[in-house]
C-alpha cells in the first residue's frame, strides 16, 4: 500500500524561498508509486493553503504556492485529504515531512503541533528542534558533553539595554577582536556580524538584538570550514566530510543565496584521521541535543589541526545541491534512497515512543 506522505513547505521565515525549491526537488525524487503525497504550502505570512494529492511530478514551484481559497487551519493542513474524499478511510498521515528551516519550523514549534495531533513526521523532535536552533543552549550541552568550542558570551536584550558599556567590557574582557555577533535563534547567517574592534561591535549588538532577544557572542578564528552529516536515530551514521570555501571574509547570506560563488569541495581533502575524529565528535554533538534522522554538524579547523564545533543544524538546506544531500550522495547513498531513509527513521521513532 502506498506511503500516505504530507510535505509541509514555505514558512513564515527568512528560509521560504529555499522550502520551496526544496519541496519541488523532494517530490521529483519520490516514488509515486511508493507515496501518496499532499502538499501543504505555509505563506511568507503564516497562511497554511492545502491542494490536491498530487498525481504527477511538478512543472513548477509556482504550481504548489497555493492561492487563499485553498486556506486551510494547520490542524485540517495535517489532516488526510482522504477524510474529505471518503468517509470511511479515517486514518491520517503515515508521514509528515516539515521541509521548513528557521523560526516557526526548525524550532520545535512545529514539531510540538505533530506531536500533540500523533502524526509520525521526518526529523529532529521537539526537544532537540529548539535546543539547536538556540546557539547558547546548543554550545551549553556542547560544553557538557566535552566538546571543543571557542569561547563565548551570551546576552538578553534587556540587560543590554539596562547596561550597554558593562556588555562590551564583559565580551572585551572574556573575547579577543575579531568576533561574532549572532542572534541565538537562526540560521542561514541572517544578523550575523564579524567585528574588529569596539565601533564595530556596538554595531553588531544593534543589528543581532533586530532578529532576536538573546545574542551571542562567539571568539573568531582562522579556519577551514568542514561540515559532517548525521543520519540515523539510537545508531547514527557519519557521512564523509565536505569542506566550504566561502568567497569573502565569511560564509554570510549573500555567500549562502545570492552570489552563489562558495565552492563545496567532497571528500573533503584533511590530513591524516581527521576525518574520524570529526565523524566522532559529530555523533557525540548529534547525542548531546538529543537528535533523531538528521543533522548537519559545522565545524572550524585551523591551520594546527585545531577543532572546533561551530554548530549542528536540524533542519540543514535540503535542495539536491546542498552540502547534506551531497555529504550522502559522497557516502553512497542517494537523494531518492536518503528520502526514504528518513521517512522510515520518522516512522520507526513515532512507534519507539509509543
Ligand atoms: P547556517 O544555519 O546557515 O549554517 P547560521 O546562521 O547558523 O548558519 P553560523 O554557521 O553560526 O550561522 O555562522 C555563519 C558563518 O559565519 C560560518 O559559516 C562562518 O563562515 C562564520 N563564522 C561563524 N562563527 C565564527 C567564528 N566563531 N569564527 C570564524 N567564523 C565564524
Ligand atoms: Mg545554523
Ligand atoms: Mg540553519
Ligand atoms: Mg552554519
Amino acid at each position: 500500500m502506498k506511503k500516505k506522505l504530507c510535505l509541509l513547505f514555505g514558512g513564515k521565515s527568512a528560509e521560504h524561498e529555499v522550502s520551496l525549491q526544496t519541496a519541488k526537488a523532494v517530490i521529483k525524487a519520490l516514488d509515486l508509486t511508493k507515496f501518496e503525497i499532499d502538499p501543504v504550502f505555509i505563506s511568507p505570512e503564516g497562511e497554511w493553503r492545502k491542494g490536491l494529492p498530487l498525481e504527477g511530478p511538478v512543472e513548477s514551484v509556482e504550481a504548489l504556492q497555493f492561492g487563499e481559497d485553498k486556506t486551510v487551519s494547520a490542524t485540517e493542513g495535517l489532516q488526510s485529504t482522504a477524510l474529505t474524499v471518503s468517509e470511511e478511510k479515517k486514518e491520517g498521515y503515515d508521514i509528515v515531512f516539515p521541509l521548513l528551516h528557521g523560526p516557526n519550523g526548525e524550532d520545535g514549534t512545529v514539531q510540538g503541533l505533530l506531536e500533540v495531533l500523533n502524526v509520525p513526521y521526518v526529523g529532529n523532535g521537539v526537544l532537540a528542534s529548539s535546543a539547536g536552533m538556540d546557539k547558547v543552549i546548543m554550545k551549553n550541552l556542547f560544553k557538557e558533553a566535552g566538546l571543543p568550542q571557542v569561547n563565548y558570551v551570551s546576552f538578553i536584550r534587556s540587560a543590554w539595554e539596562a547596561d550597554r558599556e558593562a556588555a562590551y567590557s564583559h565580551v572585551e574582557k572574556e573575547i579577543s577582536y575579531p568576533c561574532f555577533i549572532k542572534p541565538a535563534n537562526l540560521g542561514s547567517s541572517v544578523g550575523i556580524s564579524k567585528c574588529t574592534d569596539r565601533k564595530e561591535l556596538e554595531a553588531g549588538f544593534e543589528e543581532a538584538f533586530l532578529y532576536d532577544r538573546k545574542i551571542i557572542v562567539e571568539q573568531g578564528v582562522k579556519a577551514r570550514e568542514i561540515e559532517i552529516g548525521v543520519l540515523g536515530n539510537d545508531y547514527p551514521e557519519m557521512s564523509v566530510p565536505g569542506e566550504i570555501v566561502a568567497k569573502k571574509d565569511f560564509y554570510d547570506y549573500k555567500a549562502k543565496y545570492v552570489d552563489g560563488d562558495s565552492v563545496m569541495i567532497i571528500p573533503a581533502e584533511l590530513p591524516e584521521g581527521i576525518a574520524e575524529i570529526l565523524q566522532e565528535m559529530a555523533k557525540k554533538a548529534f547525542q548531546a541535543v538529543d537528535c533523531s534522522g538528521l543533522v548537519r554538524a559545522d565545524f572550524f579547523l585551523t591551520e594546527n589541526n585545531e577543532i572546533f564545533i561551530n554548530e549542528i543544524n536540524t533542519m540543514p538546506g535540503f535542495t539536491p545541491y546542498s552540502m547534506f544531500p551531497l555529504l550522502w550522495e559522497n557516502t553512497g547513498v542517494s537523494y531518492p534512497e536518503l528520502i526514504e531513509r528518513l521517512v522510515e527513521l520518522g516512522i520507526e521513532r513515532h512507534k519507539e515512543k509509543q
